[in-house]
Formats: C-alpha cells, sequence, structure tokens
C-alpha cells in the first residue's frame, strides 16, 4: 500500500500507530512503515521511488565484473551510461570489507 504523505503516523487502514520497519524487495532494501495493530505494511511515495530508483540501477548494474588491470593498479569497469543513478567520474566511495569474500560499496 502506498500513501502519499511524507510521514505517516497513523494506518491508513485500521488508525493503528506504525513504526518505520525494514523492507526488502527482489533483494532490495528500503524502509517502510508497518502497522502495530493489524500488521499492514505501508510505503510513503518517497519510499516507493527510492526503491524504485534501486531497482532501476539493479537492472542497470552487471551482477559479474572481471578484475581488470588499470595503470598500476586493479580495478574493474562499470558501463559509462548510470549517470542518473549518480554513479559518474568523480563521485566519491566508501568501501567496506563484509567477510572474506564480500566488500559494500557506499556512494557518498
Ligand atoms: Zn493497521
Amino acid at each position: 500500500m502506498v500513501s502519499s504523505g511524507k510521514k505517516i503516523k497513523k494506518c491508513i487502514e485500521c488508525e493503528g500507530d506504525v513504526e518505520i520497519t525494514p523492507l526488502v524487495e527482489n533483494g532490495i532494501h528500503f524502509e517502510g512503515y508497518k502497522c502495530q495493530k493489524c500488521g499492514h505494511t505501508i510505503v510513503t511515495l518517497d519510499q516507493m521511488q527510492r526503491y524504485e530508483k534501486a531497482r532501476d540501477l539493479k537492472k542497470a548494474l552487471p551482477t559479474k565484473r572481471k578484475i581488470v588491470k588499470i595503470g598500476n593498479s586493479l580495478g574493474f569497469t562499470l558501463p559509462s551510461n548510470l549517470s542518473k543513478y549518480g554513479l559518474e567520474i568523480g563521485r566519491k566511495l566508501e568501501i567496506r570489507v563484509i567477510d572474506e569474500s564480500n566488500i559494500q560499496i557506499t556512494f557518498l
């Protein structure tokens, strides 16, 4: 269920209290609201748009890349048509090691 409001304080079905809750859809993590009374999940238009932007980025990003040599460094390339998602030359990234075979890249 999508609400046009920016923030939700009450469930639009039962008027119960809602709390922000983490949601996962198609492997994409985003926030929504969950009614503490009836259990309905509600997302605002803003939350839905963030989810849709992430979903579109997921479609545009290749899932597998090969490490290549770039000058004296190692790297991997991304398609150049991702600027509409904010992935541009010069964009700063933060890289965190999650475990021995996973890293997390966050756009700053
Ligand atoms: Zn409710």
